[in-house]
């Protein structure tokens, strides 16, 4: 928490950088001396909706604010946006399109940017979309630029500026220093809800029960037709006793999009015991442990007596392990497993979320079909701080009420809503919990997000 380096907004100019917008910054950065917040640091931006965090969420929640007309700021860590569908080389967008329908503006303008690109790009599915990672990234771009809405990579939110219990903005670690950007509503969408953290919002954790963190990867020069998934994991399971790294748990095989290569979903750290992605010796650990047993599954492949398999060739690794679980904010409500089997509504909802109740490969689990249920405004509303809101796998929701909104496609809605919000409350400055949610649902019933009981009940009959 940043208290003490807080000021108040009229009491800095937002010149050169702020002025110029995200997309103009990189050039700015070479001009005139930006101005500086009163705790010295330059101010690199400061606009309507800051989102922090680029993965499904994030994209959602910057397209939302974006296009509600909002100044809109999408940071992201990493040189690229996507998160886990990213770094997973190769993973479904599940929830996507549920029940084979469009499920809003947002998502569909995502799939449209993928389309375009070709069946190299994307493959459909009922629910889910199949895509080339390095073609998904530069998609997201496409939809970015077409809503205008400014990003920047390479950017870590290292701290959280806070003035009388609200959330101004963020402090950023850039190769020339700590800079502070500064916003009227911030979006917390980096799955671990690291500004929430930062500024002192209560989180909740579950030590004993985390999900493990996968590393996936790919495979390539596969003669085709002739190799099967399954060969693939039967050679991997026959090389447990040789390579003991590799998982005692789920090994899943499936092909990338239309491309002829293969990618590799697991249970990654199962075996490795409950590890905590927020904890730094136990994230190098997980990362490092990740990497030599992806190698090893590449060389148990290697070693079959399967001649297919023998000239496979370790296409790629993500660039990190995927995180399933770590903190969760506390929201005014929290979603419960009750609520998803239930497939409870709320009068404040924003949205819906589908699919299955996934606890990610920890041992024992099962994938458990769950009930579509409305997502409350509430649950990404902090208990007690203002000025933020939450999107993402970080909503407020237990253990398996946060397992039973993974999938992307939800994740992704619960960005476009909170995305959505922040754009309203900056237009009308207010805060958060201030909000009159049937404000927000006339806004996505125009986004055409489905919010209408009669229409969730007709999937529901479906599924
Ligand atoms: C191994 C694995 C398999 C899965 N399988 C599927 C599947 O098959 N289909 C499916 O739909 N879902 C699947 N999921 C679930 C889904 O991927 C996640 O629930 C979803 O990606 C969460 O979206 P998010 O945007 O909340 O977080 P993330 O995808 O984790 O994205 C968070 C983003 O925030 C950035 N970030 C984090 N901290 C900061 C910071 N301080 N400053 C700036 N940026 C930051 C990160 O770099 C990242 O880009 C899987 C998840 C895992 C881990």
């Amino acid at each position: 928490m940043d208290r003490s380096r807080a000021i108040s907004r009229r009491k800095f100019v937002p010149a050169g950088l702020a002025a110029a917008g995200a997309a103009g910054a990189g050039k700015l950065l070479g001009q005139a001396a930006p101005a500086r917040a009163r705790s010295g640091r330059p101010i690199l931006d400061s606009v309507d909706a800051l989102i922090v965090g680029g993965g499904p969420a994030g994209i959602g929640a910057a397209l939302g604010a974006a296009r509600s007309g909002a100044k809109t700021l999408l940071i992201e860590n990493h040189s690229f946006f996507g998160g886990v569908a990213a770094w997973s080389v190769g993973m479904q967008m599940n929830q996507m399109r549920p029940f084979g329908r469009p499920r809003s503006a947002v998502h569909e303008l995502l799939i449209a940017k993928l389309a375009a690109y070709g069946e190299q790009a994307v493959a459909l599915g009922e629910h889910e979309v199949w895509s080339n990672v390095e073609y998904l990234k530069v998609a997201i771009l496409d939809a970015l630029d077409e809503v205008r809405a400014g990003y920047l990579v390479h950017l870590p939110a290292v701290d959280a500026l806070v003035e009388r219990n609200r959330v101004t903005g963020v402090t950023v670690a850039t190769k020339r220093g700590l800079m502070e950007i500064r916003a009227k509503v911030v979006v917390d969408c980096t799955g671990d809800a690291d500004v929430a953290y930062f500024a002192g919002a209560e989180t909740m954790t579950d030590p004993d029960q985390l999900m493990p963190m996968t590393l996936g990867l790919t495979l390539n020069n596969i003669p085709r037709p002739g190799t099967e998934a399954a060969a693939i994991v039967a050679a991997m399971r026959a090389g447990k006793g040789k390579y003991p790294l590799i998982t005692s748990g789920f090994l899943e095989v499936k092909q990338v999009a239309h491309c002829n290569s293969f990618w590799i979903n697991h249970a990654g750290t199962a075996d490795m015991g409950r590890m905590d992605a927020t904890d730094p010796r136990q994230r190098t650990e997980a990362e490092c442990r990740s990497r030599r047993q992806a190698l090893q599954m590449v060389q148990a492949i290697r070693d079959s007596e399967n001649p297919n398999l023998r000239q496979v060739e370790w296409g790629s690794a993500g660039p990190q392990v995927s995180v399933r679980e770590t903190r969760r904010v506390k929201g005014c409500y929290v979603i419960t497993e009750e609520d998803a089997m239930a497939g409870r509504q709320f009068a404040d909802t924003i949205g819906w979320r589908a699919g299955y109740v996934d606890l990610g490969g920890q041992t024992g689990s099962k994938l458990v079909r769950m009930k579509v249920h409305d997502v409350p405004y509430r649950s990404l509303v902090p208990e007690k701080l203002d000025g933020l809101l939450v999107a993402g796998r970080c909503i407020s929701a237990t253990h398996v009420g946060a397992a039973a909104g993974k999938s992307m496609g939800n994740c992704m809605a619960t960005g476009h809503a909170a995305g959505a919000a922040a754009a309203l409350c900056a237009q009308l400055g207010i805060m958060p919990r201030e909000l009159k949610v049937a404000r927000l649902q006339d806004k996505l019933r125009a986004e055409h997000v489905r919010l209408d009981i009669q229409d969730r009940e007709q999937t529901n009959l479906r599924a």
